[in-house]
């Protein structure tokens, strides 16, 4: 390969950065990262919280795609990997709370008596009809998860389950997130043949039940980010934050820097957040239009503990989710921290339980711009409603991510492939949780594969 004059410069250290990085380095191109803080990791982030590491946003990743693992092996990490010890959820009901129906797949229950016994006949009786249907019923143009749902397998189903679960992931309203780009697994599910609820009961029997869904590390996710760190060496400049990207007439880049620098780059990958991309990319004005118009949703993330013996749930219980349409919990969902994961309760004279609490999605975006008080004070009344615990906690922390959750409204997919097709041409490639998915893995797996399209233009201008 022809090393270029000038390096591929990577915009932004969060998982995608990062993920980009070491593609990039390890296919020997020369290549730089720039992040704007003074530390790696954008939304991943641990912090020490009564003396042990706790995460402050992500606490794991989906076990079932293969990019984190894969990363975790790259790196020597793959014997570092641990599982949730609990991993049933409650949903928040009229009647309190109660278990989601076993097995579920995203909310979707594979029983219909589990989901009678939860949500009554009626939603039986749609998993029945959704078992016996025999013509397809193809995936349709703009169809939102909550469109395809509520149509195979009815309302209630729905708003009970599967809109508080993937709702929660997203911070946002199901019925407005496309099904292309904010659920894979539904869409391939949907596509796979005329039952969705056989669909997943078939993918379910090819799996051990016992297989982890979820990976973490003891050292919380930041974990990840440290290994990753370390092996880019000086690849990775904190405290360089990108001002903008220009195109010069020989088609190099230039990349201007907040302190008045401007670096050539042979190509870029731009991980930042959608609305931030946005600016940085002016000059393509019709994409710069399209990034600016993603909605983005700000969440809060509460630690509360609590001395142990306070939770009082069996701990096979992970925690609980809350529907969007119940007015009297301003949570969107509750991890029982120290159940998923044991190692964060700590030794017996300091053991605690903690409960990690959502605030915010995109129909409640006031509770995330409370002060910290009056935070705390909705929190911990929630926490008495759902699970009776009035006792004050012996540790609190609020982690605030403004702006954090992209909205992946109907027809983004379309959207994006037209900005990339302004923007890719000119060498930048868009990776990260704005663009083709949230989540670790997903912003793993656009990282590098950016990257490679990143490569595969410096090469084709030679
Ligand atoms: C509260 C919360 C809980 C979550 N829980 C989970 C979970 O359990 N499992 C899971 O898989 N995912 C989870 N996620 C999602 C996951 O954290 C994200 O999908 C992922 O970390 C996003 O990585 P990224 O690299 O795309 O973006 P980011 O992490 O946002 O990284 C972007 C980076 O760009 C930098 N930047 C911004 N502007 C500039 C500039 N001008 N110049 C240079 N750099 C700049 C930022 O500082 C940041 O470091 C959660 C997210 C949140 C907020």
């Amino acid at each position: 390969m022809t090393v270029p004059d000038a390096p591929v410069i990577v915009i932004g250290g969060g998982i995608a950065g990062l993920a980009a990085a070491w593609q990039l380095q390890r296919d020997g191109m020369p290549v730089r990262l720039l992040e704007a803080d003074d530390r790696v990791g954008g939304k991943i982030r641990t912090s020490p919280f009564l003396g042990r590491l706790v995460d402050e946003a992500a606490d794991a990743f989906l076990a079932r795609v293969p990019h984190g693992i894969e990363l975790a092996r790259e790196l020597g990490l793959e014997d570092q990997l641990i599982a949730p010890s609990s991993r049933k959820a409650q949903v928040w009901t009229a009647n309190g709370l109660m278990p989601l129906p076993e097995p579920n797949v995203l909310g979707i229950p594979l029983d219909r008596d589990a989901a009678e016994a939860l949500l009554g006949a009626e939603a039986a009786a749609a998993i029945d009809a959704d078992l016996a249907r025999t013509e397809p019923d193809p995936v349709r143009d703009r169809d939102t998860i909550g469109s395809l749902v509520r149509r195979r397998l009815g309302d209630r189903v729905h708003e009970s389950l599967v809109d508080p679960l993937i709702g929660a992931i997203n911070a946002g309203d199901t019925d407005e997130l496309d099904l292309v780009a904010s659920s894979p697994q539904i869409l391939a599910a949907a596509q796979g043949g005329p039952s969705l609820v056989a669909a997943f009961q078939k993918q379910a029997a090819g799996r051990r039940s016992d297989a982890p869904v979820f990976h973490s590390f003891e050292g919380g996710m930041a974990t990840l980010v440290d290994a990753l760190e370390e092996t880019l060496g000086d690849i990775v400049e904190t405290a360089m934050t990108v001002d903008s990207i220009d195109e010069l007439p020989d088609g190099t880049l230039r990349v201007a820097l907040a302190d008045g620098e401007a670096l050539d780059a042979s190509a870029v990958v731009l991980t930042v957040p959608a609305p931030v991309a946005s600016v940085l990319v002016e000059p393509w004005a019709h994409a710069s239009l399209v990034l600016s118009a993603i909605p983005m949703v700000s969440v809060t993330l509460v630690t509360l503990a609590f001395p142990v013996g306070t939770l009082g749930q069996p701990s096979e219980l992970s925690g609980f989710v809350v529907p969007r349409s119940d007015p009297s919990l301003t949570i969107t969902a509750c991890s029982y921290a120290t159940q998923k994961w044991p190692h964060l309760a700590g030794t017996d004279e300091m053991a605690v339980e903690l409960l990690r609490l959502s605030v915010g999605h995109t129909g409640d975006q006031t509770s995330p711009t409370l002060d910290d008080d009056a935070l705390i004070g909705l929190v911990r009344a929630d926490v008495a409603t759902a699970l009776g615990i009035d006792a004050s906690p012996i540790g609190q922390r609020i982690s605030r991510w403004p702006a954090a959750f992209p909205q992946y409204l109907a027809g983004h997919l379309d959207r994006l492939a037209r900005a990339e097709g302004e923007l890719n041409p000119s060498g930048i490639f868009l990776a990260g949780m704005s663009y083709r998915g949230i989540g670790i893995p997903a912003n793993i797996d656009q990282g590098r594969t950016a990257a490679v399209s990143a490569i595969l233009h410096v090469l084709d201008d030679d």
